[in-house]
C-alpha cells in the first residue's frame, strides 16, 4: 500500500515524500479513509505507531477541500488537546511537515510559559490550534481563544489526560465547543472509564486499534534476576556499580514506586531522576533532557511516562519489577537496541512476579536466561506447572494479546509497523463492553 492509494491530494503527497515516508503505517492505511468522509473515530494506539499522520493528513486534506475565504481573518476549525508539552510541540511539528505545501496556520499552547507570544499567534487568526487543557481553558476564559466555529475536535492520549489528572478540564472542554463536529479520540488503552469518556464525545464511531508486538527486537539481549523484592534496591545499585553502563532506563509499576527508586539511587550518589504522571510537564521535560545529553545517568519511569520517550544509544533496560501486563515488558525492553543497535534488557523477578514472568516468556516465545551466582540470588524458580503463589494483583488481565484497548492493557509501541494482516476481525470477546461503533483491528506480523 502506498500513500497515492488513499485519495490524498498533491500538496500533501509531495510533503509525505519530502519527509520521506513511502508507506502508510497500519494505523494511517486504515484511518486516514475514515476520518476524509467525516466520521468520528476511536483510536486505540500509542506514540510511535504513526498515529499523529493518521489523523493530521486527512485534517489538512479536509481543511483544504472545504476552504473558505477567511484568510483574512482566520477562525479555529480544529482543535487538538493533548496532555503534555512535549507531544503538543510534537503535533505542531507534524502539521508543519504534512502541511508544508498548504496555506493553513496553526499555533501550539501549553502551560508552564508566559502566554503573551501565544495570545499573538492566536491573535493573528489560525485554522488549527493544539494544545494542553489547562492553557487551553485559560486563554479561553481570557476571550483569546473562540470555539464558536469548531468543526473536528482531537482528543489525544486520552488515558494518560486522565492519569494526569485533566479528567474535569476535559469535560469542562466538551462543553465550549460546537456539538455538531467531527471527533477524533485516541488513547493507547481502553479501560471502562475511558470509553465512558469516548461516549460522551463520540457519535457513531468507527474504531481502529493497533495490537501489540508480541516479538521482542532480536538485537535485545534480555536476562532475568530472581532475587527478594527486599533485595531488588541492592541488586539495582549493584548492577549500576558497573560504569561501562553510560544510560540506563529504570522501569517501575507506580509512581510511588519510581520516586522511592530514584532516592534510593541518588543515596547511592548514582545521578537519577524519575518521570511519571504527577510530576509536572516542566520537571519531566528536564528530566528527559538531562537524560539524553547524560548528564543523568538514570532515568526511572512509570510505563505511561516513559510513553513516546525516544533515546538513541541506550544500553540498558532495567526491570525494576515485572510487568503485569505481558506486552508491557515487550514495550519496554524496545526502548533499547533501537535501529539495528545492541541493546540489553535485565529484569527482576520477586516469587510473587513468577506468574507474570510465566505470561511474557508465553508472549514471546522465549526462556528469557537466568543470571546465576549474582550476590542476591533468590532461591526459586519457574516451573512449567502453575506457580501456587498468589500473583500480587489478583485481577490481572488473563489471556494475553487478545485486545490490547480492553482494560488496563498498554500497547506495544509498534514503531516499525509492518502491514496489517488484513484482519478485520472484531477483537471483543466479551458482549458486555460491546458497543454499536464498528471496529476494524489489525495485528503487527509476528516472527
Ligand atoms: P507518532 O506515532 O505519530 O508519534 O509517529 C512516530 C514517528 O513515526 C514520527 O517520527 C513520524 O514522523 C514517523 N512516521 C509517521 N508515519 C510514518 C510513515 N508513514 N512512514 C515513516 N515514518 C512515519
Amino acid at each position: 500500500m502506498t500513500f497515492d492509494k488513499l485519495d490524498l491530494i498533491e500538496p500533501i503527497l509531495n510533503a509525505l515524500q519530502h519527509e520521506g515516508y513511502t508507506q502508510p503505517t497500519p494505523i494511517q492505511e486504515i484511518s486516514i479513509p475514515i476520518v476524509l468522509k467525516g466520521k468520528d473515530l476511536l483510536g486505540c494506539a500509542q506514540t510511535g505507531t504513526g498515529k499523529t499522520a493518521a489523523f493530521a493528513i486527512p485534517i489538512l486534506q479536509q481543511l483544504y477541500q472545504n476552504k473558505t475565504n477567511d484568510k483574512i481573518h482566520r477562525k479555529i476549525k480544529v482543535l487538538i488537546v493533548t496532555p503534555t508539552r512535549e507531544l503538543a510541540i510534537q503535533i505542531g511539528e507534524s502539521f508543519t511537515a504534512y502541511g508544508r505545501f498548504l496555506n493553513f496556520r496553526h499555533a501550539v499552547i501549553f502551560g508552564g510559559v508566559p502566554q503573551s507570544q501565544q495570545v499573538g499567534a492566536l491573535k493573528q487568526g489560525i485554522d488549527i490550534l493544539i494544545a494542553t487543557p489547562g492553557r487551553l481553558l485559560d486563554l479561553q476564559s481570557q476571550g483569546y481563544v473562540k470555539l464558536n466555529e469548531l468543526s473536528i475536535f482531537v482528543l489525544d492520549e486520552a488515558d494518560r489526560m486522565l492519569d494526569m489528572g485533566f479528567i474535569h478540564d476535559v469535560k469542562k472542554l466538551i462543553k465550549l465547543i460546537p456539538a455538531k463536529r467531527q471527533s477524533l479520540f485516541f488513547s493507547a488503552t481502553m479501560p471502562d472509564s475511558i470509553r465512558v469518556l469516548a461516549g460522551t464525545i463520540l457519535t457513531d464511531p468507527e474504531e481502529v486499534a493497533v495490537t501489540p508486538e508480541s516479538t521482542t527486537a532480536e538485537t535485545v539481549q534480555q536476562e532475568m534476576y530472581y532475587v527478594e523484592a527486599a533485595n531488588k534496591k541492592d541488586l539495582l545499585i549493584h548492577i549500576l556499580q558497573d560504569k561501562k553502563i553510560a544510560t540506563a532506563l529504570v522501569f517501575t509499576r507506580t509512581k510511588h514506586g519510581a520516586d522511592k527508586v530514584q532516592r534510593l539511587l541518588v543515596k547511592a550518589h548514582i545521578k537519577a531522576e524519575a518521570i511519571h504522571g504527577n510530576k509536572s510537564q516542566n520537571a519531566r521535560q528536564n528530566a528527559l533532557r538531562n537524560f539524553k545529553d547524560r548528564s543523568t545517568r538514570v532515568l526511572v519511569a512509570t510505563d505511561i511516562a516513559a510513553r513516546g520517550i525516544d533515546i538513541d544509544d541506550l544500553n540498558l533496560v532495567i526491570n525494576y519489577e515485572i510487568p503485569n501486563i505481558p506486552e508491557t515488558y515487550v514495550h519496554r525492553i524496545g526502548r533499547t537496541g533501537r535501529a539495528g543497535l545492541e541493546g540489553k534488557a535485565v529484569s527482576f523477578c520477586d516469587v510473587e512476579e513468577l506468574e507474570y514472568l510465566r505470561d511474557i516468556q508465553k508472549l514471546i516465545s522465549i526462556d528469557i536466561p537466568v543470571v546465576k551466582g549474582h550476590p542476591f540470588e533468590a532461591e526459586f524458580e519457574l516451573t512449567d506447572k502453575k506457580s501456587k503463589v498468589k500473583p500480587k494483583v489478583a485481577t490481572r488481565g488473563k489471556g494475553s494479546g487478545i485486545d490490547p484497548c480492553k482494560g488496563k492493557r498498554r500497547v506495544g509501541s509498534d514503531r516499525n509497523v509492518s502491514k496489517p494482516q488484513a484482519s478485520k476481525a472484531p477483537a471483543h470477546s466479551d458482549a458486555k463492553s460491546e458497543n454499536t461503533s464498528k471496529k476494524i483491528f489489525f495485528r503487527k506480523d509476528s516472527k
